[in-house]
């Protein structure tokens, strides 16, 4: 499990490094939603979309990377924030796909929604993981 978290970890920051470099800044373009899907159009069928913030852009493809390069590809339902974390819904028939997708529940605790800066699950109304300058955003 840890060695899947590191992976998926290492994979999402050379992402994210090889974006802010081409667009030097942290935001995803506004159609980041339908880019992924035609970016892994073989694995990715969710009937109502993406349905989380732009931080976890890069965290999705990274996931979407290493499950379509799987022995057997699942098949993603639905993405979606659900209390503060990434859900990813599937039909999969591989454990290793399985911990892939614990995995990036799991990182997404620690990655900004909004921009994807470390950041962490904050309490609130209304879970959510930040960095601090948008928990602070959020607080005005
Ligand atoms: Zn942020």
């Amino acid at each position: 499990m840890t060695e899947v978290l590191d992976l998926l970890a290492e994979r999402t920051e050379a992402i994210r490094a090889g974006h802010l470099e081409s667009t030097g800044d942290c935001w995803q373009p506004t159609d980041w939603r339908e880019r992924i899907h035609a970016q892994f159009p073989a694995i990715l069928k969710a009937p109502w979309g993406i349905e989380c913030g732009a931080g976890w852009a890069d965290l999705i493809i990274a996931t979407c990377d290493i499950l379509s390069h799987t022995p057997e590809p699942p098949t993603l339902t639905d993405v979606k924030e659900k209390f503060g974390t990434l859900r990813i819904y599937s039909r999969s028939v591989q454990s290793m796909d399985d911990q892939i997708i614990d995995a990036a529940e799991t990182l997404s605790g620690r990655i900004c929604e909004r921009c994807g800066a470390p950041g962490e699950r904050r309490p609130g109304g209304w879970i959510s993981t930040l960095c601090d300058a948008h928990f602070e955003e959020r607080r005005l």
